[in-house]
């Protein structure tokens, strides 16, 4: 089999050990004759792996025993939608939701929201091209807004929160960690509501975690469709409707998986060794740059431009000759980029590094 180092933003790598145990099971999981594909989402067997799947998350996260955890479909882009739709009905209608504008997936969440309420834009660091995170001292908060809402890790343009925004009194805070969950110690009980679509961190796309809040499952509009009502679903145990089962499955497996490499504690330690190597090579001379300030420089996703752009095209496919995959940027903001979530070995790092210096001639 050919070795290559995947640094795609998602769907992206997933644990070898992982996907060897999918392959072992996948015609006949523990002696059932199925497939986790083939089994009804009612029997025993799959409910024990959903069980399992959600107490171990719970264990990774010490998610609080007042939250439930939700597996839903949609992705990121539909909890967007859904957000509002759920938290809205805390507040008189129309309602304002306050966000932090800091990348290209915050700004999707406010175009989306203002469907459905007033926006106030708190915050934005657009005009200096999303290299940073505001200062939470000049935000612009409003008194009684339905949620705060931000995404704490800009996979577009590589910019993390290293602290836990602080909303007014009594309003939740609602956080779209896609890129970066399980990557950090998190404290659960600091926010209202926490989503993520499963392709970056946790496991194959189709699947998006939920964490919420149980008193904030009181407030969703009549209009909110049942299958993505959360209380419905949290009542029902993520079954109200047919449940994405292989990707609870696979992500059940990485779950158990990180347990064993030592938790998320031992996963960060690992993430900031491996940002920590690559930032340095991107920051040892002007052959390559990354313009996000230090302090907010994402430990998952570290886009960086070449000095000149029109070597482009020949550092890409000297990278693919050397099976070091799916560094090309994103499209809106060009350049390259390096998703180097969990699964990422250390030593993938290691030779984009040995890349990097190689291709700048050092
Ligand atoms: N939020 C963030 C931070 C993301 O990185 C992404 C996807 N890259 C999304 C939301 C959208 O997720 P989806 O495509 O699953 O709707």
């Amino acid at each position: 089999m050919t070795h290559v180092f995947n640094f795609s933003a998602g769907p992206a790598v997933l644990p070898k050990e992982v996907l060897q145990q999918a392959a072992s099971e996948m015609l006949d999981w523990h002696g059932s004759g199925m497939s986790v594909m083939e089994m009804s989402h009612r029997g025993p067997e799959f409910i024990s792996i959903y069980k399992q799947a959600e107490a171990d998350l719970r264990e990774l996260l010490a998610v609080p025993a007042n939250y439930k955890i939700l597996f839903m479909q949609g992705g990121g882009l539909g909890q967007n939608a859904v957000i509002p739709l759920n938290l809205l009905g805390r507040v008189a209608q129309p309602g304002t939701i306050d966000f932090v504008h800091t990348g290209s997936w915050s700004g999707k969440s406010i175009k989306e929201a203002a469907r459905y309420a007033q926006v106030n834009v708190a915050a934005s660091s657009q005009a200096e091209g999303f290299t940073r995170v505001p200062d939470p001292a000049t935000w612009k908060l409003t008194d009684g807004a339905a949620y705060l809402h931000v995404c704490t890790n800009e996979t577009i343009d590589g910019v993390e929160y290293n602290f836990v925004p602080q909303p007014l009194d009594g309003v939740p805070l609602v956080a779209d960690m896609s890129s970066h969950i399980l990557s950090r110690v998190i404290d659960v009980s600091k926010y209202g509501v926490i989503f993520a679509g499963a392709q970056k961190n946790i496991g194959p796309a189709g699947l998006t975690l939920v964490i919420v809040r149980e008193d904030l499952l009181e407030y969703a509009l009549p209009a909110c469709p049942s299958a993505f009502h959360w209380k419905n679903v949290a009542e029902h145990e993520s079954m109200f409707n047919t449940p994405p089962t292989y990707a609870i499955y696979i992500a059940g497996l990485v779950f158990a998986h990180l347990k064993r490499q030592g938790g998320v504690a031992a996963m960060e330690a690992r993430n900031i060794e491996k940002a920590r190597l690559l930032y340095e090579a991107l920051d040892r001379d002007d052959f390559y740059s990354n313009r996000v300030e230090e302090s907010c420089r994402s430990r998952m996703n570290i886009p960086f431009y070449l000095r000149d752009e029109s070597l482009n095209d020949q550092f890409l496919a000297g990278a693919k000759a050397r099976g070091l995959l799916q560094l090309k940027g994103h499209k809106s903001v060009g350049g390259m980029r390096a998703s180097i979530y969990n699964a990422m070995p250390i030593e993938g790092v290691q030779a984009l590094v040995d890349y990097l210096n190689e291709f700048a001639g050092r």
